[in-house]
């Protein structure tokens, strides 16, 4: 099964398979031209089939098992909510962070977070934490 992406005519290579259960499997594909992506969901009769032929779906010739495939879609998906979440700590304002006492450290962290990305700020220095606690 091979995908083609219609605005580079060529052909999109296998992103990820996410296992869905017994039930269900998404097949993501992304074409290297353009970046643009499709998912295949599948019904149960196609599960069968994909997982049966594993690994052969896809563009190019993958010598990934789906298990280390599905391992790196989740630790794909899992950096993705890294940046999603958005904000770096630069290293002084982490530091400063031990300061708050341990208990109130996650809440602290939100808070800062929270006011970082309310503001559109991607890193939080310092002067971010201040402005924070200034606002609380
Ligand atoms: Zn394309």
């Amino acid at each position: 099964m091979k995908f083609l992406c219609e605005r580079c005519d060529i052909q999109m290579t296998l992103n990820g398979v996410d296992d869905g259960g017994p039930e269900s499997v998404a097949v993501r594909f992304v074409c290297p031209e353009c970046d643009s992506r499709i998912a295949m969901i599948t019904n149960p009769m196609e599960t069968q089939m994909v997982k049966s032929i594993g690994v052969k779906i896809g563009g190019r010739d993958d010598k990934l098992a789906p298990m280390e495939m599905i391992k790196e879609s989740i630790q794909e998906n899992a950096r993705a909510k890294d940046t999603l979440l958005g904000v770096k700590w630069e290293e002084s304002a982490e530091k400063r962070l031990l300061n708050v006492p341990e208990m109130a450290r996650p809440m602290a962290r939100k808070a800062i977070e929270n006011h970082a990305k309310k503001m559109g700020y991607e890193t939080i220095t310092l002067e971010v934490m201040d402005e924070a606690k200034n606002n609380l």
